[in-house]
């Protein structure tokens, strides 16, 4: 049986190269014999969490994130029951952000995100964060680059996904990178993030248990 990866929104939700996590996860899968699947879930369809071994959701800018954010509510109970059971999930910059409670952009106005992690992200004028970073993450060293003008706070106990080194990561004062929850991550990097190689074997093993774990119960 194939593995089967949802993007969420890939029309859409895909700046600075985050498609490219899907391909690099897609390739090291297929070099190691198994057939891959992978589905843009776009706006309208319907969308059962649970059919997929993996779930990437890229960045994307805030008129997008507008659009995404509304359409996404619809999935709000199967990703959550997906992420709770502790299957893989990758969200970039603008998808991690809709993932937290809510995000209040330049223009004032309050994107609301699924409130599935304690966490949401605001503008602050002070700065937009540009740039290299780098950073020590659960999985390992991580090079890469970020650019967004929201800043992440966690608003209860929560976990980052790495410290940084160089660069902002979830804002200007905490020093750290992402969040790390059972197996869901989300980051700020770009580049893509799975160009670090190491970062994408542990994505890669995360799959195929997950897949393996699958294929038994089925
Ligand atoms: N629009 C969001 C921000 O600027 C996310 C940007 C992105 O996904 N690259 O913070």
């Amino acid at each position: 049986m194939a593995i089967r990866i949802a993007y969420l929104y890939e029309d859409l939700m895909n700046t600075y190269g985050d498609s490219g996590d899907v391909k690099i996860i897609k390739y090291l899968l297929e070099k190691q014999g198994y057939d891959v699947q992978v589905e843009n879930i776009s706006l309208g369809m319907d969308f059962n969490a649970e059919d997929y071994d993996f779930i990437f959701f890229g960045g994307g800018q805030d008129f997008e994130q507008t659009i995404v954010a509304k359409d996404l509510q619809r999935h709000k109970d199967t990703l959550e029951k997906y992420i709770n059971s502790g299957s893989p999930m990758l969200a970039i910059c603008g998808g991690y952000q809709l993932m937290g409670n809510y995000y209040k952009t330049i223009s004032g106005t309050t994107i609301d995100g699924l409130g599935i992690l304690p966490l949401h992200t605001v503008f602050k004028a002070d700065k937009r964060m540009i740039g290299d970073t780098h950073y020590q993450s659960d999985f390992g060293e991580v090079k890469a680059f970020e650019n967004h003008s929201g800043q992440t706070y966690f608003e209860s106990e929560l976990k980052p996904f790495g410290k940084m080194i160089e660069g902002y990561g979830n804002n200007p004062q905490d020093g750290v990178e992402g969040v790390h929850y059972k197996n869901f991550i989300g980051s700020y990097s770009h580049g893509p993030l799975l160009r670090n190689i190491n970062i994408a074997e542990e994505f890669c093993k995360l799959i195929i248990a997950h897949h393996k774990e699958k294929a038994e119960q089925a």
